[in-house]
């Protein structure tokens, strides 16, 4: 799992609360992705660039991962209104 311990806090909270981006200890970034499973169960993932899917918590489906955005020049989506990065949606296969 993540090693959040030494990077900074805003506003009280952990970093990537504000950001939606988790830093690991080495730089490599993952981005957050809210999903809604087929099972009924909605989390939260916090994925690398280019990530086609997550798995649920509660049942392992895969959840098809879609920008929340525009793509912008950096290949990363425009955030939503939740903050989200990406988002996930049941699709099987
Ligand atoms: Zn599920």
């Amino acid at each position: 799992m993540f090693d959040t311990s030494n990077r900074p806090f805003i506003n009280g909270n952990p970093e990537f609360w504000t950001t939606g981006i988790k830093i690991e200890p080495d730089g490599r970034k993952r981005y957050k992705c809210s999903y809604i499973c087929e099972c009924g169960h909605r989390g939260k993932r916090y994925i690398p660039l280019g990530t086609d899917h997550v798995t649920c918590h509660s049942c392992e489906y895969h959840n098809h991962v879609e920008p929340a955005g525009p793509i912008d020049l950096y290949g990363l989506p425009k955030r939503d209104r939740h903050g989200n990065f990406y988002t996930a949606i049941s699709r099987r296969w």
